[in-house]
């Protein structure tokens, strides 16, 4: 890696499925600390190339070099998850008949180690910390609901908090404002900010409000490709990606208002 404060590079990853290539010669950089909004027409390639960082898809040639430039490429998702990368994907994977409180203690004790679990001086300060994340998702007055009756972004904000209580160092989200409402999209954008003080984010989304509303840095993907990387402004000026959005060549059009 060049640069100290990288935590995450894709180096010229391609993915085949049967010889198509779902991913061609990919490269992203993500810094420590850093929010990164990865968009782009649907087929893309931008959940395969989560799919990657975290080991679920292998790639058939490049590189992914996590944290000081360990070679995670061919490591186990396993492997990877213990490491520091933590995925999320589209459909909430909750304990539906669990309380809220339950899920997130569940969560805590998967990140430990047998001998860290007996530790019984541990347990206030174990509720200590699912209490700040409770605070942290905004559902501290809904820790004894069962989580299966919780709203669809309330669910998505407990499914976060169960990440976040196995400390990883980066957290790959995909769309997870999808079927949102608007105040919770507002409120999943401010939670990824916060979130952004201590941990690094991959975020792919669709919505391109949301990203506009909360995204500093862009990366672009189209057939496989990064198309474009740079903040909302140079992207939405971006000849070649109005054109990949609206399907035609226009100066200055507002990709913004595009939902694909
Ligand atoms: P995005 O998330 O950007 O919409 P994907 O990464 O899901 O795109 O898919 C990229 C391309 O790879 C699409 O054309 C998709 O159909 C194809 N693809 C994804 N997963 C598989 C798979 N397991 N087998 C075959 N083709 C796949
Ligand atoms: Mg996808």
């Amino acid at each position: 890696m060049s640069s100290k404060s990288v935590i995450l590079q894709c180096e010229a990853v391609t993915v085949e499925f049967d010889g198509f290539k779902a991913v061609q010669g990919m490269h992203l950089a993500l810094e420590r600390g850093e929010l990164r909004f990865l968009i782009g027409p649907n087929g893309a390639g931008k959940t395969t190339i989560l799919d990657v960082i975290c080991g679920k898809v292998k790639p058939s040639s490049g590189k992914v070099l996590f944290s000081g430039g360990v070679d995670i490429t061919r490591k186990k998702e396993h492997q990877i998850a213990e490491l520091g990368i933590g995925r999320k994907f589209q459909t909430p994977s909750i304990f539906p008949s669990l309380t809220v409180f339950e899920n997130l203690e569940i969560a805590m004790k998967q990140n430990r180690g047998v001998f860290a679990t007996l530790r019984a001086r541990m347990q206030s300060e174990d509720e200590d910390r699912i209490h700040r994340q409770l605070v942290m998702i905004g559902l501290e007055d809904k820790a004894q609901w069962r989580a299966g009756g919780l709203s669809h972004g309330e669910k998505q904000w407990l499914e976060i908090g169960m990440m976040l209580l196995q400390e990883p160092e980066i957290l790959l989200l995909d769309e997870p404002v999808a079927g949102m409402t608007d105040k919770e999209t507002d409120k999943t954008g401010e939670l990824l900010h916060e979130i952004a003080r201590q941990q690094s984010i991959v975020v792919v989304e669709h919505d391109m409000e949301f990203v506009r509303n909360f995204a500093s840095k862009v990366t672009v993907m189209h057939e496989g490709k990064l198309l474009k990387e740079g903040t909302m402004d140079e992207v939405q000026g971006d000849d070649r990606v109005a054109e990949v959005y609206l399907g035609k060549k226009r100066r200055d059009v507002d990709v913004s208002r595009s939902t694909a």
